[in-house]
Order: C-alpha cells, then sequence, then structure tokens
C-alpha cells in the first residue's frame, strides 16, 4: 500500500496482523489519507471475512417511545403525555410483525423500546413472549444493555435471570448493540445520566455472552465527545471481546442532530469522518469479524461505500424504521431485499441472507 512516510510503522503492523495500540488508534484519526485508510481496512475485512456480506430480512419492532431517561442525543423518547408518545398493546406489537409478514423471506424481529415509567419487566416480557408464541420461526434479537440493566432495576432479579427470562419465555437469540454510546463516565454523565452506566452496559454483555447468547457492539459518535474517547471505546470493547468473545458485529452510529436537545449545538458528522471511523474500528477491532454499515444512520451511499472501508455487514431491509428517523434520518424507513442485494453486488461482494447469529440463510451468487 502506499502509506505516508508518517504511517508506514502503523500499516507494517496491521500487515503483519500486530494489534494497534491507543496511541495508533489516535493517530489514525488525524489521518487525512482516507484512501489509504480505507485500502487498510478493506484489506483487513478481505483477508478476515472474504467477499460476504451479510444482511438480514427483518422488521424493527419499537414498542413504546415512551422513556424516562432524557439522553440528549435522543429524538425518539418521549413523556407519556407528549405528542407522539405511544406504547403498543400485545395485539398491536402482532399487527406490525403480521405486516411485515407480507415479505416471504421476513426471517427476524429487531425489538427495542423506551424505558416506559410505569410498565413492569412483565410487561415487556409479556409481548416479546407473545410475539415468539405468534411467530416462532421468525428469530428474536432484542433489548439493549440499557434496556437490560433497566429491567433488572425494575424487577428486582439479577441481570442474569432477567437474561435467562428473555432467553426462555420470549426466546431471545440475541441482544442489540444499541445503549453503548460512547463507554465514558465523562460523556455519560453529561449525555445520559439517567440510564445504564459503561460499566453496567458491558456488564450485561459479559453476563450475556456467559449465558451463551450473543450480542453487538455499537458506538454513537459525533457529539460531545473526544477523538480519544472514541479510541478509548473502541479498547473497552476488544479488552471485553478478547475476555468473552461474545459480540458477533459492532456498528458505528453517527450522531443525528435533528430534534434532539443536543442538535442546537452539535452539527452533523461528515461523511469523511463516517468513512474513517468506519476504517478505523475496522483496523482496531481486531478480533471483531464483523462490521456493519447501517444505512439508515450513514444513508443508502455512504454505507455502499463504506463496504470499501472495512464493512461486512448492512444490516437489513428493516421494515418501517422509526428511532432515527426521528431524529431527521434521510433514508428511507425500508429496503427491499432486491436493494440490499443490488447495493452488495454493485460493490462487487456477495451478499449473504443470514439470522441474527450470522447463520447463513441464502447465499445470492
Ligand atoms: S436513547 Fe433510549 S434510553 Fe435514551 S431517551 Fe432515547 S429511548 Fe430513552
Amino acid at each position: 500500500m502506499l502509506a505516508t512516510r508518517e504511517y508506514q510503522d502503523i500499516e507494517a503492523k496491521v500487515m503483519r496482523g500486530e494489534r494497534l495500540t491507543r496511541e495508533d488508534g489516535i493517530r489514525l484519526f488525524h489521518c487525512h489519507d482516507l484512501a489509504w485508510l480505507g485500502a487498510l481496512a478493506d484489506h483487513v475485512r478481505r483477508e478476515k471475512c472474504g467477499d460476504i456480506v451479510y444482511y438480514n430480512v427483518n422488521c424493527h419492532v419499537n414498542l413504546t417511545n415512551i422513556c424516562t431517561s432524557h439522553c440528549k442525543f435522543c429524538a425518539f423518547g418521549r413523556d407519556a403525555d407528549e405528542k407522539g408518545a405511544y406504547a403498543m398493546t400485545k395485539a398491536q406489537a402482532i399487527a406490525v410483525v403480521e405486516d411485515a409478514m407480507r415479505d416471504p423471506n421476513l426471517a427476524g424481529l429487531h425489538v427495542v423500546s423506551g424505558l416506559h415509567p410505569t410498565w413492569s419487566f412483565e410487561d415487556y416480557l409479556g409481548i416479546v413472549e407473545a410475539l415468539h408464541k405468534r411467530f416462532p420461526k421468525l428469530y428474536m434479537k432484542g433489548f439493549t444493555g440499557v434496556e437490560i440493566t433497566h429491567f433488572a432495576e425494575i424487577s428486582g432479579l439479577s441481570v442474569e435471570e432477567v437474561l435467562r427470562q428473555l432467553r426462555d419465555r420470549g426466546g431471545l437469540q440475541a441482544i442489540a448493540g444499541g445503549g453503548a454510546e460512547i463507554l465514558s463516565d465523562r460523556v455519560r454523565g453529561e449525555l445520559c445520566p439517567n440510564k445504564a452506566t459503561a460499566d453496567e452496559w458491558l456488564e450485561v454483555a459479559r453476563t450475556a455472552h456467559k449465558l451463551g447468547i450473543k450480542s453487538n457492539a455499537s458506538m454513537l459518535y459525533g457529539h460531545i465527545e473526544t477523538l480519544e474517547e472514541r479510541v478509548d471505546h473502541l479498547l473497552r470493547l476488544r479488552a471485553l471481546q478478547d475476555e468473552t468473545g461474545g459480540f458477533q458485529t459492532f456498528i458505528c452510529f453517527p450522531f443525528l442532530p435533528k430534534h434532539t436537545e443536543l442538535g442546537e449545538h452539535v452539527k452533523q458528522t461528515s461523511m469523511w469522518d463516517d468513512l474513517r471511523t468506519m476504517a478505523i474500528s475496522r483496523l482496531m477491532l481486531d478480533n471483531f469479524k464483523n462490521i456493519k454499515a447501517y444505512w439508515v444512520m450513514l444513508t443508502v451511499p455512504v454505507a455502499q461505500v463504506a463496504l470499501g472501508f472495512g464493512a461486512n455487514d448492512i444490516d437489513g431491509t428493516v421494515h418501517k424504521e422509526t428511532i432515527l428517523h426521528d431524529a431527521g434520518a434521510k433514508s428511507p424507513r425500508a429496503l427491499s431485499e432486491d436493494n440490499i442485494i443490488r447495493i452488495i453486488k454493485e460493490a462487487g461482494r456477495i451478499p449473504a441472507a443470514c439470522d441474527c447469529n450470522f447463520n447463513i440463510l441464502r447465499i445470492i451468487e
């Protein structure tokens, strides 16, 4: 490759398969040679995962947007008496999935919601149990480390017991990656002091992995965090992955400021930053197999380019995304499977439909 003299040592380390340090990560965030960074990340992706790009035919179900947490970066959460607040019944949640079932290839559900002030753990569990009973063939991925910490708090159960019940009664097969935001007490203290701390989020993942439940990881960047805090976030995930091996994919979420409390003070990230962060995530997270380009937040064109910057996973059809469109996401609310396949093939890669644990269901040659 063609690293400038300044970055030749990092390129040599990557080529030798040597782990990058915190200092390396910080230096990469100051690199302006985006093409080189992308090529390096793409090299690692090719060596580690080949040309398959994973996607899901899935449906997002957000049970309620009523939330006690009031995170400053969130445009989805509402107070119960606020315009647009909703809380689904079992029948309403089932109706959402029935609508999505018009797609014969629908393989699974992604369920995440607000922290409702009066719902009990049983209320959440009862709905996913009803969904699981009504649609037993659909995989169930859901709930973030934040929600699971909340369920433990409101039920008095341990995190482990909450996870067992979600798995055994609710059919939970994998945990969603959201809620990690930036794993820094400083950032969380300023932006989301009312929900799981960094340590609590990591502990949920650790406990789930011990139980054999895989989870995803994420990073919400582009708000008040420093570049050093981005690198430290990646290092905390890398350390836990060394310990458990239970993370399946890492998702870069650029912060979407519209309609959020932070929106007046923070500009949306540039495509440059999004691609740079994607590539550095691939390079720093040397023990993660999969890196996701989440088209809903990145937009479809940027997600497609991100497939050349280290990503090998493009999420799914989604079927009516809500959370990020409340924050002004400009992408469509859903993509057809044909569209996803086209996006992947145009990037010269091989689409593979998978379930929430990355088991391949179909390869589209
Ligand atoms: S990010 Fe999640 S926890 Fe925070 S306010 Fe929004 S819905 Fe609630």
